[in-house]
């Protein structure tokens, strides 16, 4: 899968005790390097981690990975970019977002360090947790007055990438089925045959609800 991301650079100001409101200013040779680690720790984090396979004798292949290549510039003209991503330089917490229907989000320089949000399993990667808003899956944890922030159906699923840990699940390759499932649809009914692939061969893409 290829997602083209353009980076732009926001300067901030500096939050922690004795350091209030002095400028945080990105340097050109700090820009690159983030860039490199957000592409290493978001592939890392979000590729081969499930298998789509179908038990048809149509495809040639029948069991594939998804793998992720992610584009990206920084700054300058990209009119093919899929996500403008606005990286401001902080030395604390701030909330960080994807708007999925205008293509663009709001990172900060902090996102691509793990990051302790109350998961068990350990901390999180913030940067790979946007990732998955910008292929289309949605939060799955409480917002501050217990209700669920977006999808109730895995509230409780606090080691997921998409609430407060960092596993990525089988469900939350339920896009990548349903895209695959659309390229054999035309061959599946000439055929006359079905062909589903299914998140390790058992998730279908119609019960992921990502
Ligand atoms: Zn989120």
């Amino acid at each position: 899968m290829t997602v083209k991301l353009q980076f732009f650079f926001a300067d901030g100001r500096g939050k922690q005790a004795g350091d209030v409101m002095r400028p945080l200013v990105w340097t050109t040779p700090e820009k690159q390097p983030f860039v490199d680690k957000f592409k290493q720790r978001v592939t890392a984090a979000w590729e081969r981690k499930h298998r789509l396979a179908t038990t048809s004798t149509l495809p040639t292949i029948t069991d594939v990975g998804v793998r992720f290549d992610l584009q990206t510039i920084i700054e300058g003209v990209d009119l093919e970019d899929h996500w403008e991503i606005t990286v401001t330089k902080v030395d604390g917490f701030e909330t960080s977002f994807v708007q999925c229907f205008f293509g663009n989000g709001s990172l900060d320089s902090l996102d691509i360090e793990p990051a302790a949000k109350g998961a068990p399993s350990g901390p999180q990667l913030p940067a790979a947790h946007e990732f998955g808003h910008m292929l289309g899956i949605r939060d799955e944890y409480l917002d501050k007055d217990g209700k669920p922030e977006d999808n109730p159906a895995h509230t409780g699923d606090l080691d997921s990438m998409m609430h407060t840990g960092s596993a990525v699940r089988a469900r939350h390759y339920g896009n990548f089925a349903h895209w695959i499932n659309e390229q054999f649809a035309t061959a599946a009914r000439l055929s006359g045959t079905d062909v589903e692939f299914k998140v390790n061969g058992t998730l279908s893409a119609k019960d992921a609800k990502p």
